[in-house]
């Protein structure tokens, strides 16, 4: 690479890092704006009562019935909760999993912003990370 690509090569890598930085700190940004989060997830169960004469047996089931399910230490805990509590719930649940949905997306910019600075080091050889990463 002749050092006029070399230096047109590394102006686009650096805008290119430097507009994933952007989007990295919104993303960090948005991750430390939520509060009020509930580490756990809701699901629904429909259920046979076993009666042979019952009509959950031609198809129509008993529920919904509402589990918490609770990760702590590698054991996954479930518990029975009533419809109200789960309902009461719900947007702290909610906001938990768009935190999780948000540090998957901020690993993944790490993983583009660290894959940037490698091609920008071989674009650049020579010189120190500082002097193209500002
Ligand atoms: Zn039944």
């Amino acid at each position: 690479m002749s050092p006029k690509s070399r230096k047109a090569r590394a102006s686009v890598l650096r805008r290119k890092l430097h507009e994933l930085e952007g989007q990295r700190e919104g993303c960090l940004k948005e991750l430390l704006e939520l509060r009020d989060l509930f580490a756990a997830s809701l699901s629904t169960v429909y259920r046979t009562c076993g009666k042979p004469s019952c009509a959950c047996t031609r198809g129509q089931l008993h529920g919904p019935y509402y589990f918490l399910s609770i990760q702590s230490a590698g054991r996954n805990d479930r518990y029975h909760v009533s419809k109200e509590i789960a309902q009461r719930m719900q947007p702290a649940l909610e906001r938990y999993r768009t935190f999780i949905l948000g540090l998957r997306q901020l690993r993944s910019l790490d993983r583009q912003v660290e894959n940037h600075v490698r091609r920008l080091q071989r674009v650049c050889e020579t010189r120190s990370i500082k002097s193209f990463t500002t």
